[in-house]
């Protein structure tokens, strides 16, 4: 009798006879990991789909868990379509090298995330894709700047760090009528604070493109780095995808996972950042060493009229206004008095990024991060907080004893 061949323990480990059970259900979805999916066989391998979410054929082309994120992605931000991509950074990235090419320009806002803007200046130079930086506060800027050329117009609401509120709307439009695709970095509503996709509430008006860096609210940890590209039209989104697979970006499933379990709490998060940075940015208004607050929310603010039109909510309602804002420092004070009142706080910690639970402070050199003066931004130094969820009392007193250390004389 012909003794079956036992196969070696190396290969039992690997190919392991146990399946579990069907049927398991929990709250949170499971971490699929994967670089190798298992077709059962070479016409399922030659015929599965990944393009369209019908079939598993690369880890890098997407998994359960991936998938899940997506569709709950497209929820939060009222899309149809998404890619995850490693960074924020990465999401400006992908979507920009997806919609250019030589000869094409690209406009940006003069107040965008720096990093952003220094894509446009290294690779889409370096590729022959010219850009042009137009005032996000004056629509007409915009319409002036738009050429023949322009495939690509970036929209930020606020901007980066000095918080100026734009008319969204009136962007949107001035793009839709001269048909060029919009593209907006919606980092700070998050989904949240207004619908990119239905910017007046009727379904006649929204952006093509939302991209976000998920690193911030969506994670809400301080500790994952992801973005996402999200759109409602499906050629839109294949030239996006297509270019995603080219450049073979992706996210670690770990990653994934950590956010979908931070999005449930989304919505509480943000409206508890929301809260206390309004209350701190109010009581800054009144100390001595301050002559702006940058908070859209605030009156005054730059753009704090197209913050009321588009977040402000029904019948005075407080609307949504996420956790960041800069204040400008009395320019009779000195860059070292700025510094020292940094140095100074001991709960606000020094660091780039925002949206976790711990808060921030980084003093920032406006000047030099725009293509032109800023009139509406006093004289001083600009010093951006993220407000995170301590308590707000302890964050007062925090910038108290700070304030009174670097700017009171002894
Ligand atoms: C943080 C941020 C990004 C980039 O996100 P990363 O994940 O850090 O690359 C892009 N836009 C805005 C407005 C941001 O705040």
């Amino acid at each position: 009798m012909k003794e079956e061949h036992v196969p070696d323990l190396a290969t039992r480990i690997v190919h392991h006879a146990y399946v579990p059970p069907e049927g398991f259900e929990a709250p949170q979805p499971g971490v699929f990991k994967a670089s190798t999916v298992i077709f059962p066989n070479v016409a399922a391998m030659r015929s599965r789909e990944w393009k369209d979410k019908s079939g598993y054929t690369y880890g890098l082309h997407g998994t359960p868990t991936t998938f899940i994120l997506e569709e709950r992605l497209c929820t939060l931000e009222g899309g149809l379509q998404c890619v995850l991509v490693p960074s924020g950074l990465a999401a400006i990235a992908n979507v920009s090298l997806a919609l250019l090419a030589p000869g094409d320009e690209v406009l940006i806002p003069d107040n965008a995330y720096g990093p952003g803007k220094d894509l446009a200046k290294g690779e889409l130079a370096r590729f022959g894709i010219t850009h042009g930086f137009y005032d996000p506060l004056d629509p007409a800027d915009l319409a002036a700047r738009i050429s023949p050329a322009t495939r690509l117009v970036w929209l930020e609401a606020p901007g980066s760090v000095s918080m100026e509120f734009p008319d969204l709307c009136e962007l949107v439009r001035i793009c839709r009528a001269r048909g060029v695709t919009t593209a907006l970095d919606n980092t700070w509503g998050a989904g949240l604070a207004f619908a990119p996709f239905d910017l007046t509430g009727d379904g006649s008006l929204g952006v093509d493109i939302s991209a976000q860096a998920l690193t911030k609210y969506p994670s809400g940890g301080g500790d994952v780095l992801m973005g996402s590209a999200i759109t409602r039209d499906l050629a839109l989104h294949m030239k996006i995808k297509l270019t995603h697979m080219r450049l073979g970006l992706g996210v670690g499933a770990n990653d994934a996972e950590a956010v979908l379990r931070a999005l449930p709490s989304i919505g509480l998060r943000y409206r508890a950042h929301d809260l206390a940075a309004r209350h701190l940015a109010r009581w800054l208004q009144a100390q001595p060493a301050i002559v702006q607050v940058l908070h859209p929310a605030l009156e005054g603010a730059p753009g704090h009229g197209h913050w009321r039109a588009l977040c402000g909510g029904p019948g005075g309602t407080p609307g949504l206004a996420a956790g960041l804002f800069s204040v400008v420092i009395d320019a009779r004070h000195s860059q070292q008095q700025v510094d020292a009142f940094c140095d100074s706080l001991r709960l606000f910690k020094l660091g780039y990024s925002w949206g976790g639970p711990m808060s921030l402070v980084v003093p920032y050199d406006i000047a030099s991060m725009r293509s032109r003066a800023a009139p509406h931004l006093k004289p001083g130094t600009v010093v951006r907080f993220s407000i995170g969820l301590e308590a707000v009392e302890d964050l007062q007193q925090d910038l108290q004893q700070a304030l009174q250390r670097a700017f009171v004389p002894a």
